[in-house]
């Protein structure tokens, strides 16, 4: 028997690992049902090229039919390759819409030169999304936003906003008419920069409007890095952290009340360790410390399952 070469192997792990975890988020949130047709939003970036090629995958074999329909938004930055996208959808043969809406021109007529246009841009940009989602006929539209970008919005929140606040891998959108998912939320960002470059999907540069990244977040992100490479597991760890929340050992008094806390009651969450030390395991175990307060992720159908024969 012929042995597969090292790289390939190492590419079908990658692939492997990259379905399971899509698996995985759909089927904990349950973010896909039988005869959703699923917008899928493509930038022409890594994220949502990968998005679009494991959904792909999952609805070749889940044991549930369900439809997608990828669409690019076409800001009319200057440089745009408008060919590129369609070129390569025609090639995996998905159906799709490009919609061309020059917002560009609004931003820059709009903000002030020099200021950031970031937040106008992707506010015009989630509109004209929803009302092409409603003409589709779309019952959700999937973002390809990943573990790192939920990770990094926790900081900012926390860092410049006074929030513990992430990024949702499922949501109702402001108008209340659509579910928006996150489907890569548990995948990493390096294993799509690898999976981006395996596959060589053709990558349109994201900096042709000429906005200057976001400062903040790009600290953000090198502190996660950094973290990342000093402390294995500790990036891992947090987002388990964002899936095990302990309202009664936080200080929100809107999620916990404090002020009904009377004597005589049971402890919850290992009680008081005001006067401990707090005994953290130095690896994440992924379960509550006292197991009783953990509901079980509602498992509606399994994507990862086969197609029934
Ligand atoms: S980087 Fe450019 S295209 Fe992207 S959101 Fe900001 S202004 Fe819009």
């Amino acid at each position: 028997m012929s042995k597969k070469p090292k790289h390939e192997l190492e590419n079908n792990k990658l692939n492997k690992r990259l379905r399971h975890a899509v698996g995985d988020a759909i089927n904990d949130f349950n973010m896909i049902e039988a005869g959703d047709k699923i917008m899928v939003c493509l930038s022409g970036g890594k994220d949502s090229y990968s998005l679009l090629d494991i959904l792909r995958q999952l609805q070749a074999s889940a044991p549930i039919d369900f439809e997608l329909v990828a669409v690019n938004l076409d800001q009319k930055q200057p440089g745009f390759p408008e060919h590129v996208l369609p070129a390569y959808l025609d090639s995996i043969g998905v159906p799709y819409r490009i919609v061309e809406e020059d917002t560009y021109s609004v931003v820059k007529r709009v903000i002030e030169e020099g200021k950031t246009t970031c937040s106008l841009c992707s506010r015009l940009r989630r509109g004209v999304l929803y009302r092409v989602a409603k003409e589709l006929g779309c019952t959700k539209i999937a973002l390809g936003h990943h573990r790192d970008d939920i990770l990094q919005t926790l900081f900012l929140n926390m860092f410049y906003g006074g929030k513990l606040k992430a990024m949702p891998p499922k949501l109702v959108s402001d108008n209340g008419e659509h579910i928006v998912i996150r489907p890569l939320a548990y995948v990493k960002e390096k294993d799509l920069e690898r999976y981006a470059e395996l596959k060589q999907f053709p990558i349109i540069p994201c900096n042709l409007c000429g906005s200057q990244p976001n400062l903040q977040r790009q600290v953000i992100k090198e502190m996660l890095n950094d973290w990342d490479k000093r402390f294995p597991g500790r990036i891992e760890s947090m987002f388990s952290a964002l899936q095990n929340v302990v309202p009664s050992h936080l200080a929100d008094t809107e999620l916990f009340d404090f002020a009904g806390i009377v004597r005589g009651q049971t402890l919850k969450h290992g009680g008081d360790l005001a006067f401990d030390r707090e005994n953290v395991p130095a690896q994440f175990s992924g379960s509550p410390e006292d197991g009783s307060e953990a509901a079980p992720p509602r498992k509606v159908i399994n994507i990862l399952a086969s197609k029934p024969k």
